[in-house]
């Protein structure tokens, strides 16, 4: 149907390093895990092990998984459903690229509230998206 997310979509398995083993657990168990620098205490996204902001050590924590939409594309090509690619501001104030999902695509506006709910990929891998709220 035009306009609406579906989860015919295949989510491609997402690659995996050693150093975000924490994050693809904690999306297994449903939590949306971010790091936080030990000294300045800001977020920050990607995850690193070094804070890009001061270069101290940084720690993994679960983050609220609510923030709102900075920006968004909707993605319409004649071969699949169309798709919701955005920018998403977490409340912990970082930025990250996501898909918005369970939602109707056109009635998606910059600003909304939006939540994180967890996909699976095609390999099982739980995968944060984000759908409004
Ligand atoms: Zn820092």
């Amino acid at each position: 149907m035009i306009g609406t997310n579906s989860s015919i979509r295949a989510i491609p398995a997402p690659e995996r390093h050693p150093e975000n083993v924490p994050f693809w657990e904690g999306s297994q168990a449903g939590r949306f895990m971010i790091r936080r620098c030990t000294a300045c205490r800001r977020s920050h996204w990607y995850p690193r092990p070094l804070c890009p902001f001061c270069l101290a050590e940084s720690h993994w924590e679960a983050a609220s998984g609510r923030g709102e939409v900075h920006t968004f594309s909707i993605i319409r090509r004649p071969d699949m459903q169309p798709y919701c690619i955005a920018y998403i501001r977490l409340d912990e104030d970082v930025l990250m690229l996501s898909n918005i999902v369970d939602c109707n695509l056109d009635a998606i506006r910059i600003g909304d509230r939006v939540q994180v709910v967890f996909k699976a990929a095609v390999d099982g891998t739980m995968v944060p998206m984000f759908t409004v709220i």
